[in-house]
């Protein structure tokens, strides 16, 4: 692996010369003033990436699996019941830490490559009339597929039902890189974490938490120390913080959320949009399939391409590390072997994403791919040279 070349995984992502800098400071004391100076601002920062007004933010020195771990002991008790969709390695992933802390999942299976099938939570709340479902799951981005789910959906699908479970969503590989809406969406968790939109290092889980789940919090009964929000929100307001505070992630992610702020979230979105889309037009020429069973789910942070019958998508992933030194995702789960990935999320341009798109490219040349060299990258460049706002591109340089 060259640490020259960008990674093409879809987090941890691609790390800006300017964040390496930021998160690169001394130890300071936590007990100081100087920690609280340091601290506070992510809070309003935070609560703009996440769209809330009527919500806390707290972060933890953990990957975006203790989010998960946060949300859901903070406000369930154990034998409570929560409705899920697993259509991906990370919703199963959730599904299984639940069934581990002693809660009873109700499981949608879906077909991978779908989403979260707001018609079918809609069907199960309505029919649970004694209100036993306590929470609603859904991964918003399903990082092993490259799909993105509607939220909105299935918030409406919960007024629908005039249902009153809370709607927790994993916008771990989504939120800062894909519009999230916390407050207008009624999101009562939201889990992400520092390394993948916000483009530093694993090591800050972020939850988002309603008022309504604040009130759940009071009486839920699962085990929880290390991750209770309590200890969190009593100690934050005074800059004060339970344990060790992960200094250089807030080091870094005071710059990171000014970076975002600075390119403003529209262009951050657009600017995902329209490199996803220049992955999905050389996937095209390949004729290769994505993941994602209909474009309104095509994921802007990550690409799942379906590989020929009789190839083996692994090997594009190793292949692609040993000879040129590049790093793409392998299929997880259900779709290993079948698909790789291309992660295109955080700190990544329009030039960054067609080196990806030339390397897997001749990845799958030396592989005997039926593919036409050249064809990938020549639909990428037709569709970045045409879409590229170039005031917009020196922004982000300039970030
Ligand atoms: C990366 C990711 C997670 C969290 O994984 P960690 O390795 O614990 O940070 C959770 N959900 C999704 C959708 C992800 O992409």
């Amino acid at each position: 692996m060259s640490d020259q070349n960008p990674v093409f995984i879809p987090g941890p992502t691609n790390i800006p010369e300017k964040l390496r800098r930021a998160f690169d400071v001394p130890t300071i004391d936590h007990r100081s003033g100087a920690f609280g100076e340091m601290f506070k601002p992510i809070f309003p920062g935070l609560k703009s990436i996440l769209k809330t007004t009527a919500g806390e933010v707290v972060l933890f020195p953990a990957s975006g699996t203790g989010g998960w771990e946060a949300a859901i002991t903070n406000v369930l008790s154990p034998g409570d019941t929560v409705l899920a969709a697993r259509y991906g390695m990370f919703s199963h992933r959730w599904i299984d830490l639940c069934q581990r802390h002693g809660l009873n999942v109700q499981i949608i299976e879906e077909e991978w490559g779908n989403g979260a099938p707001a018609d079918r939570i809609e069907e199960a709340l309505a029919s649970d009339a004694q209100h036993g479902i306590k929470a609603v799951l859904v991964c918003h981005n399903e990082t092993a597929t490259g799909v993105r789910s509607d939220i909105a959906a299935v918030r409406s699908a919960l007024n629908a039902a005039r249902h009153p479970a809370l709607l927790f969503v994993d916008g771990v590989s989504s939120i800062a890189s894909m519009d999230f809406r916390m407050d207008e969406w009624g999101v009562d968790l939201a889990v992400t974490g520092s390394q993948k939109g916000f483009m530093l290092p694993a090591g800050g889980a972020i939850v988002g938490i309603s008022p309504r789940a604040l009130s759940a919090m009071e009486t839920a009964r699962c085990t929880r120390c290390y991750f209770d929000f309590r200890d969190m929100l009593a100690a934050n307001p005074d800059g004060g913080y339970p344990y060790t505070p992960p200094l250089n992630i807030i080091a870094g992610l005071n710059v990171s959320l000014q970076m975002l702020q600075d390119e403003g979230l529209p262009n951050v979105f657009a600017r995902h949009h329209r490199i996803a889309e220049g992955v999905r037009r050389a996937a095209a020429a390949w004729g290769l399939k994505l993941c994602a069973s209909s474009p309104r789910l095509y994921s802007e942070t990550v690409s799942a391409l379906r590989v020929p019958a009789g190839f083996d998508s692994s090997k594009v992933v190793s292949h692609a590390a040993d000879k040129y030194g590049v790093a793409f995702g392998v299929g997880l789960g259900d779709v290993a072997g079948k698909v790789f990935r291309i992660g295109h999320l955080g700190s990544m341009t329009d030039v960054m994403a067609l080196s990806g798109i030339a390397t897997a490219e001749m990845v799958m040349a030396d592989l005997d791919y039926p593919i036409t060299i050249g064809s990938g990258v020549a639909a990428a460049q037709e569709y970045y040279r045409n879409s590229c706002n170039a005031s917009k591109v020196g922004t982000q340089r300039a970030a």
